[in-house]
């Protein structure tokens, strides 16, 4: 079988000033489609984009802006420290805490999505590993764990130090008790696994509350994640739902 061919061309930079730009672009959308899906829970939740030339840095929501209202000139610029170096608003402490120690211990990431989505959260409860129990599940087949050591909101590195050691090289990870946080390769990447993973565990949630769902074998599950589950597929899938956000609400670009 082939590869399914995409109407969409991986982008590609040579100067990093327009890598910035695309990735800016691409976070303020992703906190457009963040807010349509509901995952906002008061001031929680960020998404980071690590920078293309200060590799220690990256951009992030700032503390207190609606998801729905987020602009590309909203956005701000965090260094190593937790400092704010673009910019006029506060970080919320929570993102750098986490952010940071993921960046810093993946230089293939380059961004970093998590929010209190109400499934996610919920599935959290369960300290369970999400279940192979359909197509899109398999995507995070072998590829994410459960931070099962919940102990308050994460204001310590030492804490986001823990969480990106339990992420190893997977795309996301379950923090107990807490929601999801997903990574990437791409701002496009990251968020389409959170899109998808929080609807994965919708979708376990709903299938154990009707029955006794039935596992896609070990085989068949690990065929499916290489199918579904590359950087270039996550990329690939949330492509659709960028054209419709742009095209809705193209005040998102504002610089
Ligand atoms: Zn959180």
């Amino acid at each position: 079988m082939g590869s399914i061919q995409s109407p969409h061309a991986f982008p590609k930079f040579t100067d990093p000033a327009d890598e910035r730009r695309h990735r800016k672009q691409r976070l303020a959308a992703a906190f457009r489609l963040f807010g349509y899906f509901g995952f906002d829970e008061g001031s929680a939740g960020h998404i980071t984009a690590r920078d293309p030339e200060l590799l220690d840095h990256f951009w992030v929501n700032p503390l207190g802006r609606h998801f729905k209202r987020m602009r590309v000139k909203d956005l701000i610029l965090v260094n190593q420290d937790g400092e704010v170096v673009e910019g006029d608003r506060p970080v919320n402490a929570a993102a750098f805490a986490i952010h940071s120690q993921i960046h810093a211990a993946r230089s293939d990431v380059v961004a970093a999505a998590h929010s209190h989505s109400v499934y996610g959260k919920a599935w959290s409860a369960l300290r369970r590993p999400l279940d192979p129990i359909t197509q899109d599940a398999c995507a995070f087949y072998g590829g994410h764990v459960v931070f099962d050591d919940f102990t308050g909101a994460v204001f310590e590195l030492d804490e986001g130090k823990r969480i990106a050691h339990a992420l190893g090289g997977g795309k996301a990870v379950i923090l107990a008790n807490h929601g999801l946080l997903t990574v990437g390769r791409t701002v496009d990447e990251a968020v389409w696994w959170f899109i998808t993973m929080e609807r994965s565990c919708h979708a376990q949630l709903l299938a154990e509350a009707a029955g006794d769902p039935v596992l896609i074998d070990a085989d068949q599950a690990a065929k499916t994640s290489e199918q579904v589950g590359g950087y270039r597929a996550g990329w690939m899938q949330i492509q659709p739902l960028y054209d419709w956000i742009l095209e809705e609400q193209p005040d998102l670009l504002e610089e």
